[in-house]
């Protein structure tokens, strides 16, 4: 197999570091820049964290890292503006995205579903790379079939900007694709401090708790006469997503469509 060369937007933070780490670790994988807007023209060897990592140079913009290193994907692990900044203009470059940022809006999603289609190119959107996670949201789907009465809890560390989490928001997508639906709750039910039933998705609630000391888990609970069913995913550390951004880059080199959710290519 051909290596791989790969752009990383956004190496310093906690998920960029990882991939970082995960793509100078994989034999058909090459790091050939990263997108910093803090460190123009330096080296990555020259920051904190990364002195081994030698010959991958630092651009601050992403229009500047495509005119100036030859690439296949960008991995994109930034914040949900620059994120979408960063996927658009990758694709008018020819270059595949693989993007865990979360926070996209359905009309970001629109629009690079049809740039792919008019370029012809691949482009996989990930709310949530650990393959844990995946499985969750299916196993989530299967039991809406048969369970209507579902609450989600989704727990996350206190620097997450966006909520509910695009886990907790595709799990609700998928589930509603399969569940028969149903207004949950009492239909006189009064909250009387506001927000304690949590967000309402296709009448189905959604709890986003923030805490330091959490990384990322999702509990979705099924109740009806008599019984109650959980099913849990809890990711440890931010490893946990690597293996899923992994297989989405040799994944999306074989594609020339938009995918949204590891779900859709893992078989
Ligand atoms: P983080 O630690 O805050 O990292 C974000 C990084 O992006 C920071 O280093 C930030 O640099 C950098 N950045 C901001 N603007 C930039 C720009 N214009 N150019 C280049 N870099 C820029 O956040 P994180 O925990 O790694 O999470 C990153 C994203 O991944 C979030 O959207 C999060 O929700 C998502 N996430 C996804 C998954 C998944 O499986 N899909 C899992 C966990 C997290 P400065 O701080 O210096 O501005």
């Amino acid at each position: 197999m051909n290596s791989v060369k790969i752009i990383i937007a956004g190496p310093r933070g906690r998920m960029g570091s990882e991939a970082v780490k995960m793509v100078t670790n994989t034999e058909h994988f090459e790091l050939v820049a990263v997108v910093d807007h803090k460190h123009d023209g330096h080296m990555l060897s020259d920051i904190d964290g990364f002195h081994s990592i030698k010959n991958v140079p630092i651009y601050a913009t992403i229009e500047k890292t495509l005119q100036s290193v030859e690439c296949d994907v960008l991995i994109d692990l930034t914040t949900p503006e620059v994120g979408m900044h960063h996927a658009r203009t990758a694709l008018q470059y020819n270059v595949r995205p693989v993007v865990g940022t979360t926070g996209f809006t359905k009309a970001d999603l629109e629009e690079l579903d049809r740039i792919c289609q008019e370029k012809k190119l691949g482009c996989i959107i990930a709310p949530n790379f650990a393959l844990g996670a995946v499985l969750m949201m299916k196993f989530s789907q299967m039991a809406a079939k048969y369970f209507n009465d579902i609450e989600i809890i989704e727990l996350h560390h206190d620097q997450k900007l966006d909520a509910p989490s695009g886990t907790a928001v595709k799990t609700a997508e998928m589930m509603a694709a399969v569940r028969e639906f149903k207004e949950q709750g009492h239909p006189d039910e009064k909250e009387t401090i506001n927000g304690a039933r949590g967000a309402e998705f296709n009448g189905m609630h959604i709890h986003s708790v923030r805490l330091p000391g959490l990384v990322a888990h999702q509990q979705v609970l099924f109740g009806s006469d008599g019984q109650t069913l959980s099913i849990r995913h809890d990711s440890y550390n931010r490893a946990s997503f690597m293996s899923g951004v992994k297989i989405a880059v040799e994944t999306v080199m074989k594609q020339d469509i938009f995918v949204y959710g590891l779900e859709n290519i893992l078989e």
